[in-house]
């Protein structure tokens, strides 16, 4: 068992590649992964889906309680 190495997994790992962080590029292990994460922000994988609320006029297509009998 290295001790070295248990200090590196308590430090943590990037979320992206699993190397051991930088503590300049927190959490990650180097700046080419933090751009990759923030490359992902700015494409919108992290964005919440804007809420469409067009549910105005409340209309719901009735339930069908189609009791299928064989
Ligand atoms: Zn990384």
């Amino acid at each position: 068992m290295n001790e070295l190495d248990r200090k590196t997994v308590r430090a943590g790992s990037c979320p992206l590649c699993g190397k051991p962080v930088d503590q300049a590029f927190k959490p990650f292990c180097s700046k080419r992964c933090a751009d990759i994460d923030l490359n992902r922000w700015l494409s919108g994988v992290y964005a919440v889906p804007a809420k469409e609320d067009d549910d105005e006029d409340g209309e719901r297509p009735p339930e069908s309680d189609a009791d299928e009998r064989s």
